[in-house]
């Protein structure tokens, strides 16, 4: 008999197993249907050698400290700043949108002072900022939002920005000055191995079995254990008692070249062109040096594998009664993007894991009502 049960061997699931293993001394079987651990932030080394992200780029950051340190107890860290740039009117520029790209995409020589009159210039009123194109039309007018957003948010979720939450593209800052990094957090970093071998050294404890290729709808009759830790999708585990919650899928194609560089930094968005959104090169968020390059194209799918819970109000209703079901269930937790439908990084993942611990530790029943968790 185990102490407990936890199903997917992502963030959620590992940063749990770890705690409750360490602090608790509980025994725990850590179950996940793919045949590695790590979730989406899985990273192998492919063919040609190079380390590469499976489901696509992962690059680590938080202003929270607390899960820095946290984090840091199972991987040493790379320093890496990330930066990226879209394809537009036959230009690379900067995208968060920041004085180098107004300038350049114009051919205008604006300075920092000058640039919020610009944005203000264009901005349209909004009376109240609800949908995705209303945060980035209300801020910096039509033009620009046609040219880095409406397309790639079309393609990325299916749906027009009109239709999707305002969360989702105000997770994309604009800039008045010349700073060209994609976040702006405290802590960039990436893991110095891997995010895989972060995720082994934390599983790497005598209280922790790791089962792969292993779906928990198979096997949750036949391994007893007292309690449950549930990270993949809520309405899979209820059944679909309610109808599917809509995730947005993606296929990943990756390139292997024979040569030392393909594009000038991490990550290229398409906001007008092409059926994929993005394409990265690996080298650059790793820092491996190789005479060779693997690449990565994201083709956004209405159907398969789970990645993206889609921010729009019915989908939020929608899981609402999930939610509800789930509270209604003793000695069962559910943690992670897919098991509480949000949209989150890697940092919050971590961080709703450690809150969950807490409340472990403190004796509060699972069907208790989650505190909202907000981070960075
Ligand atoms: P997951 O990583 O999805 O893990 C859940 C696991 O549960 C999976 O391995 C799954 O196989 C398993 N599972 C599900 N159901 C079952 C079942 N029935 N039986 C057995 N196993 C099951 N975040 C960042 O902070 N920075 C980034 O740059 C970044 N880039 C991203 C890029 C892409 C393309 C995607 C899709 C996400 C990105 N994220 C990024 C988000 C990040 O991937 C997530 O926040 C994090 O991985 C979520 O961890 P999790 O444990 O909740 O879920
Ligand atoms: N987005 C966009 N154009 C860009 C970058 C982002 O329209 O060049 C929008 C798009 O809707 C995207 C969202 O902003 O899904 C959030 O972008 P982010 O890079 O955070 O997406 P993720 O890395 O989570 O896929």
């Amino acid at each position: 008999m185990f102490d407990w049960l936890i199903v997917g061997a992502g963030f959620a699931g590992s940063v749990l197993a770890e705690r409750i293993a360490s602090q608790r001394g509980e025994s725990v079987l850590i179950v996940d249907r793919r045949n590695h651990v790590g979730g989406n932030a899985y990273d192998r080394f492919d063919k040609a050698g190079l380390l590469m992200h499976q489901y696509g780029p992962h690059i680590f950051h938080t202003n929270a400290k607390s899960i820095f340190d946290h984090l840091s107890k199972f991987t040493a860290w790379r320093p890496y700043e990330h930066r990226v740039l879209a394809e537009v009117d036959g230009q690379l520029l900067p995208i968060p949108i920041n004085l180098d790209t107004v300038n350049k995409l114009y051919g205008l020589s604006l300075q920092e002072e000058d640039v919020e009159a610009f944005f203000a210039s264009k901005a349209e009123t909004v009376p109240e900022i609800r949908t995705s194109e209303d945060v980035v039309v209300s801020r910096v007018g039509r033009e620009l939002y046609e040219k880095f957003f409406q397309g790639y948010t079309r393609k990325q979720w299916g749906v027009d920005p009109s239709q999707l939450d305002k969360s989702v593209t105000a997770r994309v800052p604009v800039r008045t000055n010349r700073d060209d990094r994609y976040f702006g957090d405290t802590f960039q970093f990436m893991p110095l191995d891997g995010y895989t071998r972060m995720f082994e050294t934390m599983l790497a404890h005598p209280r922790i079995k790791v089962m792969l290729q292993t779906d928990y709808r198979d096997v949750r009759d036949i391994i007893p254990h007292k309690r449950l830790i549930f990270t993949g999708p809520v309405d899979e585990y209820f059944d679909y008692r309610f109808g599917r919650l809509p995730y947005r899928s993606l296929a990943f194609e990756h390139v292997t070249l024979e040569r030392e560089w393909h594009q000038p930094v991490a990550v290229v968005n398409y906001p007008q062109t092409q059926a994929y959104t993005r394409v990265t090169e690996y080298k650059h968020l790793t820092g491996q040096v190789h005479p060779h390059t693997t690449l990565t194209y994201e083709y956004p799918r209405a159907s398969g594998d789970p990645y993206y819970p889609i921010p729009m109000e019915a989908n939020a209703q929608l899981y609402k009664r999930y939610e509800a079901l789930a509270r209604a269930t003793p000695d069962v937790w559910f943690v992670g993007r897919l098991a509480t439908y949000r949209y989150y990084n890697m940092d919050q993942v971590v961080g709703q894991a450690l809150a969950t611990f807490e409340r472990i530790q403190s004796g509060v029943p699972s069907t208790a009502r989650q505190p909202e968790m907000v981070v960075a």
